[in-house]
């Protein structure tokens, strides 16, 4: 058994690493537990053959879908976790999303408060990761109390003409909010930095922010490549007593004061249910049969708009987003989502999503495309969801309001064609790449409808909280991180104040 320190953190991602900073200057001993080591530079971080034909970044574990099928999932174990990989782009959920809405397949319900609720630790979260955004070009922005701390990322020429023939269709583009310093970035090589691992060259994420200020105070620290396995009730199963790790091949206990599980909304709804007891068969923290439940992940596509006669020469191209789709289709019919430009995208990427099609036709086609990204919100279904099988995890996703993507990709191939690209290509994300997973251990203000209460606090133990993408009761249309994020230095707020009490404060 390690020593026990105050808090233990179970991974070191955008929820872990956040709510560790927002804790650190308590004085409290914090351990991260972190089964993934840091990425270092030198492993092929800039060549997409690296990362998106070898997958040499992702893990090599096999997950089963509903029907038994093994498949190797797009998730990134590092020091950092998903976000290490991530596009950076840092959106606010929409002051709607917080709200119950129709959507052509169902109701998205309301959270258990408002957007206003959770408006001051947007404004916090946007600062500790440097976002650069502006405000006012986006009619769907909700509110802020404080501007975006840095000016946008500049839009390349190509993507600056992009934006001036979506303006002459009436529309609203507007400068994505994204986490990055382009200079730095480029300097460690010319390529968009959305899907490619950061190797802390300019990449504003969970482990060059959030986690680098939480270990510049003495009282906090990592162990990497500890792997949490399960969690251990004390008798009368009201306290987490301890984390079981296994490292470097052996096991052991580590006991806290406070539990802090943020291993991703999968892996989280796993451990839970891998720590089942007597007392607790269905898992821990679910008395409610809500764990591993709701599990969502945005339908999504990638959308090329091809002029033959044009080459887009942008390096990274990812500065542009439209919500003109996102409360309502455009014409006072339902919402639809968001749509953003990927990373700039090389044959080499399409080669690897389209074996058999021929490398050169490929280049030649990645030259002249730009490169878009169409998201729609996934509804939260009990049935779609994450089971555990031995050591085994299971993902039955099943996946809702396809009608609201398919309404988009029809109407953004209109859109494209309109501003003169007369090919439009689309292809929808498979089903291997959960990167915005979430759901899996939702927040609610009703203890037998969901697993966590409005702070991460689990309802059934009193020491235990669960902050990362798994609280999100829905999954709006825009990426999570951000909110993740703020709701983690939320949730380290109301953390602090037990901590605070313990030390008699
Ligand atoms: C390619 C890609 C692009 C993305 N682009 C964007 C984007 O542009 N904008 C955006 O908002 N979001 C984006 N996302 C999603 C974003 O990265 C996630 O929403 C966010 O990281 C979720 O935070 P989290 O804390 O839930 O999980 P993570 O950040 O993944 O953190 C979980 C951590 O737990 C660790 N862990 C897991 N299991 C264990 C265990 N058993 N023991 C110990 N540690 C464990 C993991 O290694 C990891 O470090 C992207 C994701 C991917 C994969």
């Amino acid at each position: 058994m390690t020593p026990s320190p105050d808090i233990v953190v179970i991974g070191s991602g955008m929820g872990g690493a956040t709510v560790a900073a927002g804790l650190a200057d308590t004085g409290a001993s914090i351990l991260i537990l972190e089964r993934g080591e840091r990425l270092e530079p030198g492993n092929g971080e800039r060549s997409t053959r690296a990362i998106f034909v070898e997958n040499r970044f992702r893990t090599r574990e096999q997950w089963r879908d509903g029907n038994g099928r093994p498949f190797n999932p797009g998730n990134f174990y590092f020091v950092g976790g998903n976000s290490k990989m991530y596009g950076a782009a840092l959106f606010r959920f929409r002051r709607e999303d917080f709200e119950a809405r129709e959507h052509p397949g169902g109701v998205s319900p309301a959270w258990p408060f408002p957007y206003r609720e959770l408006e001051p630790w947007y404004g916090r979260v946007e600062a500790l990761y440097r976002v650069r955004g502006r405000l006012g070009e986006d009619p769907t922005e909700p509110p802020h109390s404080t501007p975006y701390p840095h000016p946008p990322v500049p839009d390349e020429p190509a993507i600056a003409d992009v934006r001036e023939r979506l303006k002459r269709q009436g529309l609203h583009p507007f400068s994505l909010p994204l986490g990055v310093d382009v200079d730095r970035w480029l300097a460690g090589g010319r390529t968009p930095w959305d899907g490619h691992p950061d190797t802390r060259s300019g990449k504003m994420d969970a482990e060059t922010c959030a986690l680098a200020a939480a270990l510049a105070h003495d009282n906090v620290r990592i162990e990497t490549g500890a792997k949490v396995e399960r969690l251990e009730a004390a008798p009368g199963g009201r306290r987490i007593a301890s984390v079981h790790v296994r490292q470097a091949g052996a096991p052991r206990k580590v006991a806290a004061g406070i539990v802090v599980l943020s291993a991703g909304a999968v892996n989280s709804a796993a451990i839970l249910l891998r720590s089942a007891d007597g007392a607790n068969p269905a898992g821990l923290a679910n008395g409610s049969d809500q764990v591993g439940r709701h599990f969502m992940n945005h339908n999504c596509s990638a959308m090329l708009a091809i002029d033959p006669r044009r080459r887009n020469d942008a390096v990274y191209q990812k500065t542009l987003g439209l919500n003109d789709f996102y409360l309502s289709d455009g014409a006072g019919g339902p919402p639809l989502g968001n749509v953003q430009l990927l990373g700039k995208i090389d044959g080499t990427i399409l080669k690897a999503n389209l074996p058999w099609c021929p490398k050169p036709a490929l280049d030649w086609t990645a030259r002249r495309s730009v490169d878009w990204y169409l998201m729609s919100e996934d509804l939260p279904d009990p049935d779609s969801r994450v089971r555990v099988d031995g050591e085994d995890i299971v993902l039955d996703w099943t996946r809702a309001n396809l009608e609201a993507h398919e309404r988009l990709t029809a109407i953004m191939r209109g859109v494209l064609k309109a501003c003169g690209y007369p090919v439009v290509l689309a292809k929808p994300f498979d089903r291997r790449t959960p990167s915005h997973q979430c759901g899996t251990v939702r927040i609610g203000d009703d203890p037998s409808r969901s697993a966590l209460d409005p702070h991460c606090k689990a309802w059934d133990h009193d020491n235990l909280y669960v902050v990362d993408a798994s609280c999100l009761p829905t999954s709006a249309a825009v990426n999570p991180a951000l909110t993740v994020a703020a709701l983690a230095l939320r949730a380290a707020d109301r953390i602090r104040r037990s901590v605070l009490d313990a030390q008699g404060c």
